[in-house]
């Protein structure tokens, strides 16, 4: 009795809170949580109902759909009722689904597959061909005529293509663009108004005006996606999904154009998992995937339960998002003295993993998006992307968050820090920083660089604490009696070690002036300078236009180019690193490439059996290629390894040749077996 007692007071709260959740989302615009903190309440509840059907009460938020009209508009009551869709938050989810209706229809089915754009819903009506009115989606029964609104919608056809049917209804999403966002944003923020959080809220709040000229100023746009259209003697509706998003291509309506149709369920979720890497590189938000029987009689057929269509399903992508609390603002030292102020969150899941810290990148960003320790704080996960605080909620902010300021001394080496006129960072100005030494050593060290084996993050701590290594070069004179008292180094550690400083000498010049941190100076900039000057000393030497005369190479990265080798430091670096034996030459590279890959864009992706990323790189720029950050037209080939990504879809779709480790080894007539270590020596 306790128990059931304590379940319905849960099942209560769930409703309270998912209630008031509906009306800042559907009737304010202005969500105080996540999407993501969202959905957990309600799956909550909804298993809550399902396991124990007691608890569920006829106004609970999972047997409605959307929010309550606002009652400044007329109403717009549907003909056709206007639903919400259930959710798959996984690939078991989709093959349940597939399975389920599969078997309801008796028969394999095939599924079209459509972006789920984060706009809102809208039903628009024409008669003969005319725009007559169009409505939000409201309780689902009744929404809100916003007809005036919608007219501000430049590509809305007011009129339609013939030949039409006499009336028909349609219905999609209208959205806002990334890009509109962000100027409008810009323009906010000069008037200092509340910056919109996100593109759904601000194309929501701009349908809600009730002046239609401050909708038309936020340029809204529509796709649609639903046809519901009478069977006509002349004009017979379609008999599927795929043939209604045709038809009203055909009728003048903007329809998304990645629409597939899919027969295998295998089919749907690669390209479930393809959108979930790509959203990115869309000017539009989507939170997910639909996935809809393709057959409008099967669709009729299986009908809907509560408020969900039985033959579609909302595939939603990984959280990027989540909200948690700011602890503190920490601020780390980077290998050129930036100071980098970071979060430190209390735990929370995102994505798979548990986010503990996100970059706040630089002050002037704290400061414009007015982010404060205490703060509660949405954290955005991209892809690989490092997590990053988006803003804080302002609404939760505790009265005594005080504003952050950056401090004015190293937090590290406590050397005063400068903010020079147009940097957006503020930087140590100790050259001696301990901090910026253990950034310069860990990078120096990295596998893509001078890849020496066993000195990571730790030891390179320990190096520059013991004060065994002041710079680079230090490196090379270490012995084992320096090394014995570090942490956790036995004699078997040491001696593994030494000999690789010791192999590392041979790396060549390219893989040293990548290693030294030259700023703008990657790996593929490292190897045309290389391969263009030959040796250290003659690009030491050389002026801003005779680096200006190498491939690629712009005014930025000349200057400082010239800039390092300016300085006194720098050369004494380099002057020690050549006596002590370091090899500081490279073949000379033809200047009009004509080597075996000239001409040739590659594109990288995934881990490689041997190769790293920067070794790859420096074969093919040596051979007279070029390797490009994303897979285009322009692509010759991608060089592909383990746990690919998006990058081999596309380079699969653009029919791209798409080469392994091995091909690549025989397309520059090498072998696997010349290159048993992954330095590319
Ligand atoms: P939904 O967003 O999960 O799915 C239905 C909607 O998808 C449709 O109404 C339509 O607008 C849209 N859609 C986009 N592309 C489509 C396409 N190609 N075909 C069909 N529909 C398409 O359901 P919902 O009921 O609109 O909203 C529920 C979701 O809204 C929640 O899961 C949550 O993410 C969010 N929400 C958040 C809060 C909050 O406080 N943060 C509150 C309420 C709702």
């Amino acid at each position: 009795m306790e128990a059931l007692n304590l379940l319905h007071e849960r099942a209560a709260q769930l409703r309270r809170e998912i209630h008031a959740a509906n009306y800042r989302y559907y009737v304010l615009d202005a969500p105080d949580i996540s999407d993501a903190a969202y959905d957990a309440l309600y799956q909550e509840l909804r298993a809550l109902e399902q396991q124990h059907p007691e608890l569920l009460t006829p106004d609970s938020p999972t047997q409605r759909v959307g929010g309550d009209p606002v009652s400044d508009f007329a109403p717009f009551a549907h003909h056709q009722p206007m639903l919400s869709l259930a959710n798959a938050f996984s690939h078991d989810d989709v093959r349940d689904f597939v399975t389920r209706v599969e078997k309801l229809a008796g028969e394999k089915l095939a599924f079209v597959l459509e972006l789920k754009i984060d706009g809102l819903a809208m039903a628009l009506r024409y008669d003969a061909g005319i725009f007559q009115a169009g409505g939000t989606r409201g309780d689902g029964k009744t929404g809100e005529d916003v007809s005036g609104n919608l007219r501000t919608i430049q590509e809305l056809p007011l009129h339609l293509q013939q030949p039409f049917p006499s009336a028909l209804e349609v219905r999609g999403e209208v959205y806002l663009r990334r890009s509109v966002l962000a100027q409008l944003n810009q323009s906010r923020e000069l008037q200092n108004l509340p910056l919109f959080a996100n593109p759904r809220n601000a194309a929501a709040g701009a349908m809600r005006q009730l002046d239609s000229r401050i909708t038309a100023e936020r340029r809204l746009n529509f796709f649609a996606y639903t046809l519901l259209q009478p069977n006509e003697p002349i004009l017979s509706a379609p008999d599927t999904q795929t043939q209604a998003l045709m038809r009203l291509r055909e009728l003048g309506f903007p329809v998304n154009p990645h629409i597939v149709t899919c027969s295998s369920v295998e089919e749907v979720l690669a390209r479930c998992d393809y959108w979930e890497e790509q959203r990115d590189t869309l000017d539009y938000e989507i939170d997910g995937m639909v996935i809809k029987i393709d057959s409008l009689a099967v669709q009729a057929r299986l009908g809907s339960v509560g408020k969900d269509p039985r033959w579609a399903i909302a595939y939603k992508f990984k959280p990027r998002e989540a909200q948690t609390r700011l602890r503190e603002i920490g601020v780390h030292v980077g290998r050129t003295g930036t100071l980098n102020p970071y979060a430190v969150l209390e735990p929370v899941k995102l994505g798979g993993v548990t986010v503990r810290t996100a970059t706040l990148h630089n002050e002037a960003d704290i400061q414009r998006k007015d982010v404060r320790v205490g703060d509660m704080v949405i954290v955005r996960r991209a892809g690989d992307v490092i997590p990053e605080v988006v803003g804080p909620v302002i609404a939760l902010r505790p009265p005594e968050a005080p504003v952050f300021v950056l401090p004015t001394a190293c937090p590290v080496c406590g050397a005063a820090a400068d903010h020079p006129e147009g940097d957006a960072f503020s930087r140590c100005t100790n050259v001696a920083c301990p901090a910026q030494r253990r950034e310069r050593l860990r990078h120096f060290a990295s596998r893509g660089a001078m890849d020496i084996e066993g000195l990571g993050d730790a030891l390179a701590e320990a190096l520059v604490a013991a004060h065994a290594v002041r710079t680079v070069a230090d490196l090379y004179t270490l012995t084992a009696e320096a090394l014995a008292p570090l942490p956790r180094m036995g004699q078997k550690t040491i001696s593994n070690l030494l000999s690789a400083i010791e192999a590392s000498k041979q790396r060549g010049l390219a893989r040293l002036l990548f290693a030294l941190g030259i700023r703008f100076v990657g790996m593929q900039n490292a190897t045309i300078l290389a391969g263009d000057f030959g040796s250290m000393h003659a690009l030491a030497e050389a002026t801003q236009e005779q680096l200006l005369a190498s491939d690629g190479i712009g005014p930025e990265i000349a200057k400082s180019v010239t800039l390092f080798f300016a300085q006194a430091e720098n050369r004494a670096i380099i002057e020690r690193l050549a006596s002590l034996g370091l090899d500081m030459t490279a073949p000379l590279r033809e200047r009009t490439p004509q080597g075996l890959l000239a001409g040739k864009n590659f594109v990288l992706t995934g881990t490689l059996p041997t190769l790293t990323r920067e070794a790859a790189t420096e074969k093919i720029v040596a051979a007279g290629g070029q390797v490009r950050a994303s897979v285009s037209k322009k692509t010759h080939y991608l060089l592909a390894g383990e746990e690919a990504g998006s990058k081999l879809l596309k380079a699969i779709e653009l029919e791209i040749p798409i080469l392994d480790e091995t091909g690549f080894f025989a397309m520059l007539g090498e072998t696997l077996d010349n290159h048993p270590i992954a330095d590319g020596a």
